[in-house]
């Protein structure tokens, strides 16, 4: 479903992803974990095509995209949300989601967008709570919360998840990751997550990624990587 080859990516003089490949197959959830500057950021603004690798291939469903903008990477069912969340503070909550099926408009009635925005109040019933609110007023985790729904509105075929636990309480952090839980679940999203929160992210994936200063240190099913001493030593705090 997705899959990048031989990824570098340079930032003037500084290599920040020297040369990595993996691929994430189609209902399978991936972690890519690693600490701070590790370059996993990186790797999904590579894919989402907001940098330009050095060298090397980006694939969704076999394609390379490698050379496409980043909106048409969108309209072939990749959703990325950023770091930042970058939710449109300004706008209500319902404006957020309805803007989130923007690729759909003209293309599908406007009830089965109606009927996604329903699906996402069954998996946030806070947005719904809150749904008129403006969504630069929401606490950090209800926007962490919308900015995903907002990526699921596009009804993507790969969402990726840049360190959606960041600056969130922990209690905040468990309800997310059950609601990535419950993504995957359904089998029908093909997620690739990052986040420096190793064992939740290795928790919740089927396979998890290391990387370490631009290179794959090791890769494997989620559940040895947890068991590994390195992972355990460097990542998990346990000796
Ligand atoms: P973090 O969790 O801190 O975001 P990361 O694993 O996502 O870390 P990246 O953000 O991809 O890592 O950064 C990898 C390296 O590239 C770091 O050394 C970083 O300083 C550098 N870097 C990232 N973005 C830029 C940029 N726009 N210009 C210059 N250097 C950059």
């Amino acid at each position: 479903m997705l899959k990048v080859e031989n990824l570098a990516i340079h930032y003037g003089g500084i290599q920040a992803v020297r040369g990595i490949s993996f691929e994430v197959k189609a209902g399978e959830l991936v972690s890519l974990i690693g600490s701070n500057g590790a370059g996993k950021t990186s790797t999904l603004r590579a894919i989402s095509g907001l940098v330009n690798p050095s060298s090397g291939n980006v694939y969704i469903d076999g394609k390379v995209v490698t050379d496409m903008p980043a909106n048409k990477r969108v309209s072939l069912g990749l959703a990325h949300c950023p770091e930042a969340r970058k939710i449109f503070s300004q706008q209500s909550v319902l404006d957020n989601l309805t803007l989130g099926a923007y690729l759909r408009f003209g293309k599908e009635k406007k009830s089965d967008i109606e009927t996604s925005i329903e699906e996402m109040f069954a998996i946030f019933p806070k947005l719904k709570e809150r749904q008129k609110q403006v969504a630069g007023t929401l606490s950090g985790g209800e926007q962490q919360m919308l900015a995903i729904g907002r990526a699921l509105m596009l009804k993507p075929k790969i969402l990726m998840l840049d360190e959606p636990s960041m600056g969130l309480a922990p209690v905040i952090i468990e309800e997310v990751f059950r609601v990535i839980e419950r993504i995957k679940s359904a089998r029908t999203t093909t997620i690739l997550l990052v986040e420096q929160l190793a064992f939740m992210a290795l928790k919740v994936a089927d396979r998890g990624i290391v990387l370490e200063q631009g290179v794959i240190r090791l890769e494997g099913p989620a559940a040895d990587l947890k068991d590994n001493p390195i992972v355990r030593e460097a990542y998990l705090g346990v000796k």
